[in-house]
C-alpha cells in the first residue's frame, strides 16, 4: 500500500531535483547551528537541552541513588542547584554554574495498589520505562504526551500534558508526592499532608526541591486504535468541538502552507493487535522542508504542489497497547513555543498563527499542534482553574526562531493564553502573578522552603520573583 512515507518523499524528491537551484540556495543556509565548546577555560564539561538551545557548564554533578544520599547531598550542595529530567524543556530551566542534579539513579515502580489503581514511582523514572512497568501490573498513565523521554520529575516540572477530553496533565493524576527539601527532610505531600505544598509544587520548575517519588492516579491497560488522517484545516477547525467528543484523545496539526490538517484519533478497541510500523512523521516532515527549500518564495505553487501530494494519502491506523501509541519518536530537533488559551479562543487563535506565518515566514514548514487539556487545581498549572486549549509553534532547529516572540507570542498573550512552563515565553513574574490567582501563595511556599533562594538560577529569578 502506498504509505504516506513513500509517496511524499518519492514524489517531493522528483520535485526537488527540478529545482536544483534553489535547492542549493536552501543547502548552503542548511548548516548545523553553533554550539557552545564541550569544556570551559576551568575544564568542566558542557550541558545542554535537547534542543541545543539551552547550555551551562555545571560546577559539580550529583547522581543520588536514594533519598538518604540526596537529602545529606542537599544540606551542603553549592547554588544553584538545579535538578534535571531528560533536559527537553526549551526554556532555561536547568542551566547552572553550580549543581546540576539527575534522578536517574533513582527510578522504577516501588509499590501499586491494585484496587485502587494507583502506583508509587520513583520520580527519574523515564515516562518511557513506565509505560511497559506498569502494562506488567495491569495499568497505563490515564494519558500520555507527544513523546516519553521526560523522567515524572521533570513532566511535574513544567505541567506536561496530552490531549482529550476529560483528560488532566499528568500532574492533575499526582495523588501524592515525596519531596527532599534544603534542609535535609523528605516531606510527604498530599490533599492531607502539607497541603500548600501539594498545591503549591505538583507544578513546581524544580524551585521548590527535589521530588522523589509521586503517587499516580492510573487507569486500566487498555488497548486502542490509533488513527492518523489528513483533511482539509477548514473542515477540521469546524468539526473539532465534536472531534473532542467523538474520540478518547485527539488532536489535530495545522500543516502551514498547505490548508491540510493532519488528524490524530485515539480510541478504546478489541480489535487485534496491528502494531505502529515505521515512523512516518519524520520523512513526511523532511518532505515538508524540501517543499519549502523549493518553493518556499512560491506559496501558491507550494499549496498546489502539497495539495497535490497530500490529496491522496490513505489514512493510517495502528492497534496496541495505549502506552505504545500514545507517545512519538521526535527524531527531528526542533524548538517550540506552545500556549494554553481559553477552549473559545483556541481556534481564532490557531488561524491568526496560520495566517501571520503564511504572510510573513515562508521558512517555516512545521506543522503546529492543537489539543485540548482539563483543568486541574495545582497552583502553577497552566490549567489551573480553566481547561484549555493549546496551540504549539515549532521551528526546525537550523531555523532562526526569534519570530515566535515577534510575531506568534503577541497573538496567544492577545487571546489570553498562559504558557508551558518549559517551552519558549517571554514572560516574567508580574505577567506570571496576572495569569496566576494563586502566584503570590505559591511562592510564598516556595520561599519558606528555599529562603535563600539556592533552587534558583538567574531564569528563574526573572520568573518567580522578577525585578
Ligand atoms: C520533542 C519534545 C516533545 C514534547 N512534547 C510535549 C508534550 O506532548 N506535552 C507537553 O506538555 N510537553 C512536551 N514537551 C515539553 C516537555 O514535556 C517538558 O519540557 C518536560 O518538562 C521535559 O521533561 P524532562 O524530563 O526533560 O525535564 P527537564 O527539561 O530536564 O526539566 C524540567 C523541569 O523539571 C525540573 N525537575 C526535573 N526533575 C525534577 C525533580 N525530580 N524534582 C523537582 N524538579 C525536577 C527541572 O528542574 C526543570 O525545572 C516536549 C518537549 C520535546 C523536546
Amino acid at each position: 500500500m502506498t504509505t504516506r512515507r513513500a509517496l511524499l518523499t518519492g514524489t517531493a524528491l522528483l520535485v526537488g531535483g527540478s529545482a536544483a537551484g534553489a535547492v542549493g540556495y536552501r543547502l548552503w543556509r542548511d548548516r548545523e547551528p553553533d554550539g557552545p565548546p564541550s569544556t570551559d577555560g576551568a575544564g568542566r564539561l558542557v550541558w545542554r537541552n535537547w534542543s541545543g538551545i539551552q547550555s551551562s557548564y555545571p560546577q559539580s554533578r550529583a547522581a543520588p541513588a536514594n533519598e538518604d544520599e540526596l537529602a545529606s547531598l542537599l544540606k551542603t550542595a553549592q547554588g544553584p542547584i538545579r535538578p534535571v529530567g531528560a533536559g527537553h524543556s526549551f526554556q532555561p530551566l536547568v542551566p547552572t554554574s553550580g549543581t546540576l542534579l539527575t534522578l536517574d539513579r533513582m527510578s522504577g515502580v516501588l509499590d501499586h495498589d491494585p484496587e485502587a489503581l494507583t502506583a508509587q514511582v520513583r520520580a527519574g523514572t523515564r515516562l518511557g520505562e513506565l509505560g511497559p512497568a506498569l502494562a506488567k501490573i495491569g495499568q497505563e498513565m490515564r494519558n500520555l504526551p507527544d513523546i516519553n523521554k521526560q523522567s515524572i520529575g521533570g513532566a511535574l516540572g513544567t505541567g506536561t500534558h496530552g490531549t482529550g477530553l476529560g483528560f488532566k496533565a499528568i500532574h492533575g493524576e499526582v495523588q501524592s508526592f515525596r519531596i527532599a527539601t534544603l534542609g535535609g527532610d523528605i516531606l510527604d505531600c498530599s490533599a492531607d499532608h502539607h497541603p500548600e505544598i501539594y498545591h503549591a509544587a505538583r507544578v513546581n520548575l524544580g524551585a521548590f526541591g527535589v521530588i522523589t517519588e509521586v503517587t499516580l492516579r492510573n487507569s486500566p491497560l487498555t488497548t486502542v486504535q490509533k488513527r492518523v488522517e489528513l483533511r482539509d484545516l477548514g473542515d477540521v477547525c469546524d468539526d473539532w468541538p465534536a472531534l473532542k467528543k467523538k474520540h478518547r484523545n485527539v488532536e489535530f496539526y495545522a500543516i502551514p502552507f498547505t490548508g491540510k490538517a493532519a488528524v490524530i484519533t485515539v480510541d478504546e478497541t478489541y480489535r487485534p493487535v496491528k502494531p505502529r510500523g515505521a515512523d512516518e512523521d519524520s520523512s513526511t516532515l523532511m518532505t515538508l522542508k524540501t517543499l519549502r527549500d523549493v518553493f518556499g518564495y512560491a506559496p501558491d505553487v507550494r499549496r498546489f504542489v502539497a495539495r497535490k501530494l497530500m490529496d491522496t494519502l490513505p489514512a493510517e491506523d495502528m492497534v496496541d497497547e495505549g502506552w505504545k501509541l500514545l507517545s512519538n519518536e521526535r527524531p527531528v530537533r526542533f524548538n517550540e513555543m506552545e500556549f494554553h488559551l481559553p477552549v473559545d479562543a483556541q481556534i481564532p487563535a490557531l488561524k491568526e498563527v496560520v495566517a501571520t506565518i503564511e504572510a510573513n515566514r515562508p521558512d517555516v514548514f512545521f506543522p503546529i499542534e492543537v489539543r485540548h487539556i482539563e483543568a486541574d487545581d495545582a497552583w502553577l498549572s497552566p490549567f489551573y482553574q480553566r481547561t484549555s486549549g493549546s496551540v504549539a509553534v515549532h521551528a526546525y532547529y537550523k531555523d532562526e526562531y526569534q519570530f515566535l516572540f515577534t510575531l506568534i507570542e503577541p497573538i496567544f498573550r492577545r487571546h489570553g493564553g498562559r504558557p508551558h512552563w518549559g517551552k519558549l515565553n517571554s514572560l516574567t513574574a508580574a505577567d506570571f502573578r496576572a495569569l496566576y490567582p494563586r502566584f503570590d501563595d505559591a511562592m510564598a511556599v516556595r520561599a519558606a522552603l528555599d529562603p535563600g533562594g539556592k533552587f534558583l538560577n538567574p531564569y528563574l529569578k526573572t520568573a518567580l520573583i522578577g525585578g
